[in-house]
């Protein structure tokens, strides 16, 4: 079978994650997709998040429907809120290969915007290894600019990747040591940090999210400042 890994802070889950996510099970047959929201992302360390019980069950209630979309606990906390550690993709995913079946093959799930700092990661050389790629392009982006956010080991050189410039990220890059397919411009134009300000604000977020998530966040509260 082929698996889609997706994962994020999804603080919250919106309609751009699950926008990109059906559009990769059709186009690369996924039969089942997870998404897995990270209890410590390495990268957004800035600012509080959202409790991972509060993400996990807005993951959960905007998967619902769809029969292959499975919400995961593969980044759970250990040892409740008191985690500190990180959560590594690379981990991550050779922990849930162990699961999977020889016959199954593995898809990383990502938008072109993670997908840039993709060499920035922790051994980002083993999870090229470990699986297959899905980044979500959109519009404005080239195959240069992808092919030039792979770590530098893995990088072709600037000759080969030159003419690519002015060519949409579209089709297949597969290379010694990372295969990356392009799904075209399925980037709505939603992200969880308007999401947060849109309720800050109190502007209504009709558009943007599943209709479960949206009364999750009235009902708790969520993302609401003052009192
Ligand atoms: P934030 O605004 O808090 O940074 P986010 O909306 O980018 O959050 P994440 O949970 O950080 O959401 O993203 C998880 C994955 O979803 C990443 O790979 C990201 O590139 C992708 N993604 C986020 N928003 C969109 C979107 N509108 N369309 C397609 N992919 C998206």
């Amino acid at each position: 079978m082929n698996i889609g890994l997706f994962g994020g802070t999804f603080d919250p889950i919106h309609r751009g994650h699950t926008a990109l996510t059906r559009a990769a099970q059709e186009q690369f047959q996924l039969g089942r997709i997870y998404f897995v929201p990270a209890n410590i992302p390495p990268h957004k360390q800035k600012r509080p998040l959202a409790s991972f019980p509060s993400r996990y069950a807005m993951v959960a209630l905007a998967t619902a429907e769809n029969q292959a979309f499975v919400p995961s606990l593969l980044e759970a906390p250990a040892d409740g809120q008191k985690s500190t550690q990180a959560n590594y993709s690379v981990d991550t995913v050779k922990r849930f290969k162990q699961t999977l079946k020889k016959s199954d093959r593995l898809f990383f799930l990502i938008g072109i915007d993670a997908f840039r700092e993709i060499a920035t990661w922790r051994d980002p050389e083993a999870l090229f290894r470990e699986c297959e790629f899905i980044v979500a392009s959109r519009p404005g982006y080239s195959l240069a600019d992808v092919a030039n956010a792979l770590p530098e080991s893995l990088r072709p050189a600037p000759s080969v990747t030159k003419p690519f410039q002015k060519q949409p990220a579209k089709g297949d890059l597969v290379l010694t040591g990372a295969t990356v397919h392009l799904l075209e411009s399925v980037h709505y134009d939603i992200s969880a940090t308007k999401v947060r300000e849109a309720v800050a604000a109190g502007k209504p977020l009709g558009k943007f999210l599943d209709p479960a998530v949206r009364e999750y966040i009235k009902k708790t509260g969520l993302y609401r400042t003052g009192p």
